[in-house]
């Protein structure tokens, strides 16, 4: 089964595609970019879900009938902040959507709260869309805490600065593969895989 992510992130397609492959079931990760990119996509719903489904939809537009798209929406969720910048954490720094000055003001924001209050979680929702309209909805998440500075030069986002639960690395720190592990994407896509496995038609 080929899913066509709708999403222009570099990194996430080579997520989705190491996850994919490692699943060991029939499951193809198709990057946007064969059919000419990802449309843009006002992300103003104010949910993981409603995201989710406007960029399924506008890409689905771009795509043959009988395709199937695989949408994401993520973002991370600071317990102090009341879950900000949560479904904002793409565009928490401003509408151009920057992660290195989005990763630097959550840094600054926290950077005098003490450690026992500096719980957070980021959470994902995956959105399988079929040819009649179908949907498929699959959450993942993943608990931490955030470090005092960014650390560690993989991955993407706020990656540097997200500690999980029983490591002392950030997700940064992490290797792809051991990320996809326990990230909220790698969890959400444990559902997703359990979905396909079942037999599900598709
Ligand atoms: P989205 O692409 O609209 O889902 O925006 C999600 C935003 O949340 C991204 O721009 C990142 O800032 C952040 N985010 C989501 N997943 C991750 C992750 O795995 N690591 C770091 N940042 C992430």
């Amino acid at each position: 089964m080929k899913l066509f992510l709708a999403s222009g992130n570099r990194h996430k397609a080579e997520e989705f595609q190491a996850l994919a492959r490692a699943s060991a079931l029939p499951l193809e990760v198709v990057s946007a970019a064969v059919v000419g990119g990802m449309p843009p996509v006002e992300e103003d719903t104010g949910t993981f879900v409603g995201n989710a489904r406007k960029k399924a939809q506008a890409l689905r537009a771009r795509l043959p009938a009988d395709a199937w798209v695989l949408a994401d929406d993520s973002g991370v969720c600071v317990d102090a902040l009341d879950g900000a910048p949560g479904v904002e954490s793409a565009y928490y720094a401003g509408p151009q959507g920057d992660s290195a000055a989005n990763l630097a003001k959550l840094a600054a924001v926290m950077r005098d709260v003490p450690a026992a209050n500096r719980g957070a979680h980021f959470f994902c929702v995956l959105l399988v869309l079929g040819p009649g309209g179908e949907e498929q909805i699959f959450e993942g998440i993943c608990r931490g805490h955030l470090g005092r500075e960014p650390r560690g030069g993989a991955g993407f986002g706020y990656d540097p600065l997200f500690v999980p639960d029983g490591y002392t690395r950030t997700y940064a720190e992490l290797s792809e593969a051991e990320k996809n592990q326990l990230s909220h994407r790698g969890r959400a896509w444990a559902r997703l895989a359990e979905w396909r496995k079942s037999g599900s038609k598709a």
